[in-house]
């Protein structure tokens, strides 16, 4: 516990500091993006696809001590927010689900480095599930420095109106399920930060802009770093699960900036039909993208590379193919011009209902 204590005022310090120095050192001290890694499961018996074993999770965090400077979620999201600096190998852990094998396998480990974490948890599951946290094991987290956040009450696919519901009952539906969960996390340990995970990662325009309304922060589970240019309604993450935690393909993720976006032509990420419309444009701030060499970009969708044109600071892509029920996502990665072998990145999710208006796990 002291450990995580401690680091938090390190980090606290390493925050003071950089801030202190923004004006004299700005060269060194860019906010070029942070990164967020989320987690599930950290157990030998879970599904693969959401799960890092305890031995694969002790290798990135043995990486991650050596190479990164681990900082609150809270700092982050502040330091996006503000525009404020942030060392670039700033980086944040994440877990959604609040399952028990986190605080057996994950929580000894992350204590002994002293590194700050946050667990989306829903609140409904928490103490009733076999494999969940219960309130008292949360409490005690929470005490020894775990942030714990909102990942809605009970996991429910957001994006799913039930039968006869229009738009407005729908968001109202799906708000106060967002609300309930927060008043249960704040009456059992007296934190409120306003940050939901959408479960699945699944969220659409309306409901991006109620979070923002609401003074929310929204996250994501599409990958790329997040900065100053991010939409704070969806903040991306990288999963580091199943076939995403080999650690030689996560330190490119763990090494990456965030792309300036400043517009997208595609603003509402939960599409009516399996076409896209074409060409998805993606604009970048025309100052921050001399950092990065935009004529390089290379978009991937489904393992393959997709035609990109550019001109001047934007780009656009195209995908003709056919959508796919449920999730899918594009990825843009473009080299930086003065650090080599790093990337900004950028990435974009879409979701599909099938024909009953139903979204897969
Ligand atoms: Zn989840």
């Amino acid at each position: 516990m002291q450990s995580i204590m401690r680091a938090l005022g390190i980090s606290m310090l390493i925050w003071g500091f950089t801030t202190a120095l923004n004006v004299a050192q700005a060269k060194e001290l860019k906010n070029v993006g942070a990164v967020i890694l989320l987690y599930h499961h950290v157990a030998d018996n879970t599904p693969r696809s959401t799960s890092v074993t305890p031995a694969e999770f002790a290798e990135h965090l043995a990486f991650i001590k050596e190479n990164y400077v681990v900082f609150p979620l809270q700092d982050i999201v502040e330091a996006a927010k503000r525009n404020t600096p942030l060392p670039d190998n700033a980086l944040a852990i994440t877990f959604d689900d609040g399952y028990n094998n986190i605080y057996e396998h994950a929580h000894p480990l992350l204590t002994k480095y002293g590194f700050p974490y946050t667990v989306f948890i829903n609140p409904s599951v928490i103490g009733v599930q076999s494999n969940q946290l219960t309130w008292d094991t949360v409490k005690t987290m929470h005490k020894e420095g775990v942030t714990f956040a909102n990942h809605t009450l009970d996991h429910l696919h957001m994006l799913e109106k039930n039968a006869g519901e229009n738009e407005q009952q729908w968001l109202s539906r799906v708000w106060k399920n967002v609300t309930d969960a927060e008043a249960q996390i704040t009456a059992q340990i007296g934190e409120s930060l306003k940050y939901l995970a959408y479960p699945f990662g699944e969220y659409n325009e309306a409901l991006a802009n109620k979070l923002q309304e609401q003074g929310y922060i929204g996250f994501g589970q599409h990958s790329g770093a997040v900065g100053p240019f991010s939409n704070l309604s969806a903040i991306p993450r990288f999963p580091a699960a199943g076939p995403y935690a080999k650690l030689s393909t996560l330190k490119t993720k763990m090494a990456s900036f965030a792309m300036p976006v400043v517009n997208v032509s595609l603003t509402d990420p939960a599409l009516t039909s399996a076409q896209i419309p074409q060409p998805v444009t993606v604009t970048l701030d025309e100052k921050v993208a001399k950092q990065l060499r935009i004529a390089q970009v290379t978009c991937f969708y489904q393992g393959d590379t997709l035609p990109v044109t550019v001109e001047n600071n934007r780009f656009s892509f195209e995908i003709n193919t056919a959508l796919p029920v449920g999730r899918s996502r594009v990825n843009c990665t473009a080299p930086s011009s003065t650090m080599s072998g790093r990337y900004f990145w950028y990435s974009t999710p879409f979701f599909r209902a099938d024909k009953n208006g139903k979204y897969p796990d």
